[in-house]
């Protein structure tokens, strides 16, 4: 820390185990809670490096803001109810030569989210799609966007008991609110009509409006059969999902990544 000329505190000899009840009274009624806590070890700190009045108030800001900021991504990463954390980090490109690593990369900047595009992981089982979109949906939020994550079973039920208990329009309302949703394995499991129709209703209602993202094992010329056979019904939700749209298609050559790893394993032991 450089020390400015600027009002100098006289730095004599504060007792460190000070406290100020006073002032401690004010952070709480302040709502500065890490101000509160951090106080006096930061003026210790600053006290032991000659800073200034104004640099030891700029620390004490600076702290409660990284820990809001902190607490915030927390939250938001609780609230997307992502089913387990997997990090971009921890994905080994190089096992799936088909991912698209560039385009991955790309997506983890957030850029298509504030365009609204939607995002569609299309390939066999196994080969990282869920992976990709938790770690996108965590990416999101530490970018300070809202995200929610459902499996297409999920989003379908939630629209059930909305429907019975005459809340589409709230929980409309809260999706919307969102800048991010994730579909997992849609394609998975048929959907009745009912389904169908939320489904259809829920790409409505994101349309140009909140970034989803969607992972499947069907190509698209296969949806209609898992959306109860409604022709006319999926092809205006592709018309929606794909206007803006980023494909990352991952061959069905591609073997699942547990079965290589497994493999891997079994032939170094042998
Ligand atoms: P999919 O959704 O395509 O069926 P998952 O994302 O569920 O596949 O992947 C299955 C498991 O394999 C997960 O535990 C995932 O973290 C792991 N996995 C898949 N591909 C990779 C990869 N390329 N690098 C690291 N882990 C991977
Ligand atoms: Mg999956």
């Amino acid at each position: 820390m450089t020390v400015s000329k600027k009002t100098q505190p006289n730095h004599a000899k504060p007792n460190q185990t000070d406290s100020y009840p006073v002032l401690e009274s004010h952070l709480r009624s302040l709502k500065l809670p890490t101000m509160l806590s951090e106080y006096q070890q930061l003026a210790k700190r600053c006290s032991s490096s000659n800073a200034t009045y104004e640099q030891y108030l700029e620390e004490m800001a600076s702290t409660e803001i990284q820990k809001r900021d902190s607490n915030a991504i927390t939250r938001r990463i609780k609230a997307s109810k992502v089913p387990t954390m997997k990090e971009l980090s921890d994905f080994d490109f190089g096992s799936i030569p088909s991912m698209n690593k560039a385009k991955v990369l790309e997506l983890a900047k957030c850029a298509y989210i504030p365009n609204k595009t939607n995002v569609v992981l299309m390939g066999p089982p196994g080969v990282g799609k869920t992976h990709i979109a938790i770690s996108l949906t965590l990416n999101a939020c530490r970018q300070g966007y809202n995200a929610r994550f459902f499996t297409a079973a999920e989003i379908v039920n939630t629209y059930r008991e909305a429907r019975e208990a005459k809340m589409i329009m709230r929980l409309e309302a809260s999706l919307c609110r969102m800048h991010l949703i994730v579909i997992d394995e849609l394609g998975y499991l048929p959907i009745d009509r009912a389904g169908a129709e939320s489904l259809f209703g829920f790409f409505s209602r994101c349309y140009e409006q909140t970034s989803v993202i969607v992972t499947t094992n069907l190509p698209f010329a296969q949806w209609p059969s898992t959306f109860a056979g409604e022709e006319r019904m999926t092809g205006a939700l592709l018309d929606r999902l794909t206007h803006r749209l980023e494909a990352l298609t991952i061959s069905d050559k591609e073997e699942s990544y547990r079965v290589k790893q497994s493999r891997k394993n079994n032939q170094k032991k042998s």
